[in-house]
């Protein structure tokens, strides 16, 4: 296990009902201008935005909105974001949403503290040292872990770019996480939300770094909690405990818990980023479609031990020849995939071999999967995997 350090100061106020009590009085800490961040709309049709307003002009709250953050957040509309927190004075950022708005607002924080464009600071990458705005986040999808750790990723469409940042003064200062905010999320985005959960869990798992048992132990753990329950939320979406679980997993899948100790870089969402820029997929859905893929081209009998322990520790798979279960185990996971309502190819999400090339150089440029990848991944390996995505597949 490698050094590291563990420091997580996000104040989570975990579960219902929170917010009439709560809610003003943390704002209060940081100051009365709040820019409130969500995105579509999904929030003023569940009720969660009239909540909202009403808790902060009963307390008299300054709020200005920032309104319509994509999935997959623009550049552009982080833009939008300083100009507004320059213009109003604002003293802390309250996203509401997603990982899209909880990004979006991260560097919305980050630029209203550097004479540069925004854009500058993601082209810096992981990491941001300067100042930000304070962050206090409603998650309403469980997906991500933005509400719990310094990240952000950021799309550029004139540049087909989608690049991740990190720093942190980044790190929302508290997070609210009520698992009924999330009743309403929709089949395919619970589906996608836990399949980027569970991508989270794996990139980190397929790793070369020895001695891991804590983390490699607690992440089957999070990946058992997040296959149980993504089938039940998708039957009953207003269930709690499964939402709940759903939840907790999405913030604890990527705030080091599991990442630390452990050395190099993921491999799928390197892939994935990509599809998002050239195309702008659903994250969780581009890497569901991936990861299969990616697992079984580098299954060998360098790495078979740890897909045959992935394979008896999380699908319960019997089979005593490792390399047998370890192709059981990659097949679950596709099935399983598959079986939550997710589309498994590339051409159903519209996406063609047309740009495997340049996608393929972009991935590797952008990240250093050619060298410290769990299995390094050259161009040629990645537009292969690409390819491997554009019909069903079969590993077994
Ligand atoms: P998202 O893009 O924030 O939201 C996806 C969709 O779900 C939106 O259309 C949104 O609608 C809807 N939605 C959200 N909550 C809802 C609710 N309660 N009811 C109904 N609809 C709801 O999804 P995400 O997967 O959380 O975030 C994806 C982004 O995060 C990607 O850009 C990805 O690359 C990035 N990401 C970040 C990290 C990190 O650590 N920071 C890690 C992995 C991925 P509205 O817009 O109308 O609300
Ligand atoms: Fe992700």
């Amino acid at each position: 296990m490698d050094n590291f350090r563990f420091y997580v100061p996000t104040d989570i106020r975990f579960g219902q009902d929170r917010l009439a009590s709560e809610l003003t009085e943390v704002l209060d800490t940081y100051g009365k201008n709040v820019l409130l961040v969500y995105g579509g709309g999904s929030i003023k049709k569940n009720g969660l935005y009239d909540q909202i307003i009403n808790l902060l002009e009963g307390n008299q709250h300054t709020i200005v909105e920032l309104s319509g953050v994509e999935p997959n957040p623009r550049i552009e509309t982080v833009r939008r974001g300083v100009a507004l927190c320059r213009e109003h004075q604002i003293d802390v950022i309250l996203a509401v949403g997603g990982g899209s708005t909880i990004d979006c607002s991260k560097v919305i924080a980050a630029g209203v503290f550097s004479e540069e464009d925004p854009w500058e600071i993601i082209l810096g990458r992981k990491g941001y040292q300067g100042e930000a705005l304070p962050i206090v986040t409603i998650l309403t999808l469980a997906a991500t872990g933005s509400e719990m750790n310094s990240g952000a990723v950021i799309s550029n469409l004139e540049t087909n770019q989608k690049l991740g940042v990190g720093g942190p003064a980044m790190m929302p200062k508290v997070s609210f996480l009520d698992p009924a905010n999330t009743f309403t999320v929709p089949a395919y985005q619970t589906a996608a939300g836990s399949a980027d959960i569970l991508s989270h869990l794996f990139e980190s798992y397929f790793n070369v770094t020895a001695g891991t048992d804590v983390q490699d132990f607690v992440s089957e753990g999070l990946m058992r909690s997040v296959i149980k329950h993504c089938p039940i939320a998708l039957k009953e979406p207003d269930n709690y405990d499964s939402r709940a679980n759903l939840m907790w997993a999405s913030s604890l899948a990527l705030n080091g818990l599991t990442r630390n100790g452990k050395h190099g870089v993921w491999s799928c969402h390197a892939m994935e980023h990509e599809l998002s820029a050239f195309y702008d997929i659903t994250h969780g859905i581009g890497l569901a479609i991936l990861t299969p893929r990616w697992m079984a081209y580098v299954l060998s009998e360098q790495t078979v031990n740890k897909f045959a322990q992935f394979a008896k520790n999380v699908w319960d798979i019997t089979e005593a020849d490792k390399m047998k279960a370890a192709k059981q185990g990659i097949q679950a996971t596709y099935d399983y995939f598959k079986a939550c309502g997710i589309p498994m190819t590339l051409p159903e999400v519209g996406i063609d071999a047309e740009k495997f090339t340049e996608m393929a150089k972009q991935a590797v440029a952008h990240s250093t999967i050619k060298t410290s990848a769990f299995v390094p991944l050259s161009e040629t390996d990645v537009e292969n995997i690409y390819q491997e995505c554009l019909t069903e597949s079969d590993f077994i």
